[in-house]
Parts: C-alpha cells; structure tokens; sequence
C-alpha cells in the first residue's frame, strides 16, 4: 500500500468544495488515513513549496497558500501518488482533463485547488513535513 500528501487548497475551502473534492479520492479508490485542517504559516507554506524558490510564482503561492485554511490529508491506496495525480489533472485547469478536480473546481494556475505529491519520495518527506 502506498500513501501520499494530499491538500486542499484555500480557494476550494473557501468555494465549500472540500466535500465534492474528497468523494472524487475516495471515489477513485483512495482511503483517507490522516487528515486535518489547518491556516498554514508563510514558514510553512515557503518550507514546503521550498523546491519552486527561485520561481517567479512563488511568493505569490506562499501569500495565495497562506490566505485561508487548507486541509491537509495523507491518502492510501495501491499506486496512491499516480491515482491522486491523475484524479486531480494538470497543473494548469486549462489544460487539464475533462472530470478532474482541477478542471472541475480550479479557478486559476495558481488557485488549483489540490496539491498532490509527485513521487514516492515526495509523498515521504511531505507527510513527514506535515504529519510528524
Ligand atoms: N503554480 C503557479 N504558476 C505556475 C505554476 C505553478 O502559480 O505557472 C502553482 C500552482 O498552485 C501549482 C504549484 O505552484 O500547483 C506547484 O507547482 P508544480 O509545478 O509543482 O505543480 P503541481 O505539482 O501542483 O501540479
Ligand atoms: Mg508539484
């Protein structure tokens, strides 16, 4: 069984998706095993988005990550960290697929309503970042 980070972001707390957003992982055949809701600190969120620092996006991710609670959960599931990609799409809502979280529910690039980890060793070092 493999486990993986995902969060809800603040445009979709605040849009009441966090409901819909769920039932999409669990739907896909995901098990939620940890999960809180949490207003991160810019500590936080520029910690944890530390790899896009020389961005030119990333201050505004770190303010737009900041602007409202998000929730945090980690997801188990067989090949977790490919199927929680998968349910949410593309990074850019535009280009993402018809039924995916982001198309769905995203309202800009930046405001993408989901974060999901990208490898197995991201999904490690992100729960371990957020969970213990
Ligand atoms: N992002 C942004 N502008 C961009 C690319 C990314 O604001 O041009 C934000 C967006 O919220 C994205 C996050 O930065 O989810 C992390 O970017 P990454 O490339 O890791 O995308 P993800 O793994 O979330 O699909
Ligand atoms: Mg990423």
């Amino acid at each position: 069984m493999e486990r993986t980070l995902g969060i809800i972001k603040p445009n979709s707390v605040n849009n009441n998706h966090v409901g819909k957003i769920l039932a999409i992982g669990e739907e896909a055949g995901l098990k939620i095993v940890e999960m809180k809701m949490k207003k991160l600190t810019k500590e936080e969120a520029g910690g944890f988005y530390a790899e896009h620092k020389e961005r030119p996006f990333y201050q505004s991710l770190v303010n737009f990550m900041t602007s409202g609670p998000v929730v945090l959960l980690v997801w188990e599931g067989n090949g977790a960290v490919e199927k929680w990609r998968q349910v949410m799409g593309a990074t850019d809502p535009a280009k993402a697929a018809p039924g995916t979280i982001r198309k769905l529910f995203a309202d800009s690039i930046e405001a993408n309503s989901v974060h999901g980890s990208d490898s197995a060793a991201s999904a490690n070092r992100e729960t371990e970042f957020f969970f213990h």
